[in-house]
C-alpha cells in the first residue's frame, strides 16, 4: 500500500557515506529486532546486550515499546492499525539509527509477521543488517512471571486485546535467532546474541 501523502519531494544526498561514518566510528550499524509476548524478556535482554556491547566499545541504543509510546507514538493505541503504524515508525527510526552507525536494539511485541517483514524490507532496501530475534517463552511461565500484572488484568477482562490472551501473536518462522527464555539464563541469552554478531561480522 502506498500511503505517501507528500508530493514533490526529492531525496538530498550528502557527501559523507555510511562507510565513511562507519570507519570513523569503528563500528557498523545494525538493527536487532526483539519480538515476543509481553514479559518474554525482550527489554531485559536488550539492556544486557547494550551493556555487553558497550564493554566491547560499541555504541548501541535501545528503542523500547513502552518508552516510545510515551513520546513519538503516544498518539497510537493497540488496534491492529495502530500497532501497524507503531511498528512502521519504529522500523524507520531504527533504520536511521543504524544508518548513523549505531547498533539499534528494538524491543517490541510486534505481533504481526507482515509488519516485521515490512521493517526488514525497509532495512534491506538500504543494505542495513536486520536481525530478527524471537524471544520465546511459554504462556504458563509468562503468567507466572507477570512482572507488571498485565496477564492477570487481561485474564480478568480488564485489558482488551492483550497479545497472547485475546489478541494474536504470529511467531516468526524464519528468524536469525530464537531464544527460549524459559530454558536459558539471561547471561546465556546475551552470549548467544553477541556470538551471533561476532560470527556474522557485525561487530
Ligand atoms: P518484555 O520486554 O518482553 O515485555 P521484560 O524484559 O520487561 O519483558 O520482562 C521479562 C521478565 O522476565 C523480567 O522480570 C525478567 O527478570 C524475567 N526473566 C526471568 N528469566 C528470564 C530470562 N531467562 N530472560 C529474560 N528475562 C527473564
Amino acid at each position: 500500500m502506498n500511503d505517501n501523502k507528500s508530493t514533490n519531494i526529492i531525496w538530498h544526498d550528502g557527501k559523507v557515506t555510511r562507510d565513511r561514518r562507519s570507519q570513523l566510528m569503528k563500528q557498523k550499524g545494525a538493527t536487532l529486532w526483539f519480538t515476543g509476548l509481553s514479559a518474554s524478556g525482550k527489554s531485559t535482554i536488550a539492556v544486557e546486550v547494550e551493556e555487553a556491547l558497550l564493554e566491547r566499545e560499541k555504541v548501541a541504543y535501545r528503542l523500547d515499546g513502552d518508552n516510545i509510546r510515551h513520546g513519538l507514538n503516544r498518539n497510537l493505541g493497540f488496534s491492529a492499525d495502530d500497532r501497524h503504524e507503531n511498528i512502521r515508525r519504529i522500523g524507520e527510526v531504527s533504520k536511521l539509527f543504524a544508518d548513523a552507525g549505531v547498533i539499534s536494539l528494538c524491543s517490541f511485541i510486534s505481533p504481526y509477521q507482515a509488519d516485521r517483514d515490512e521493517v526488514r524490507k525497509i532495512h534491506q532496501e538500504h543494505q542495513i543488517p536486520f536481525i530478527e530475534i524471537f524471544v520465546d517463552c511459554s504462556l504458563d511461565v509468562l503468567e507466572e512471571r507477570d512482572p507488571k500484572g498485565l496477564y492477570k488484568k487481561a485474564r480478568a477482562g480488564e485489558i482488551k486485546g492483550f497479545t497472547g490472551i485475546d489478541a494474536p501473536y504470529e511467531a516468526p518462522i524464519s528468524m536469525e535467532l530464537h531464544l527460549r527464555t524459559d530454558q536459558l539464563s539471561l547471561k546465556e541469552e546475551c552470549q548467544v546474541v553477541i556470538d551471533y554478531l561476532l560470527e556474522n561480522n557485525h561487530l
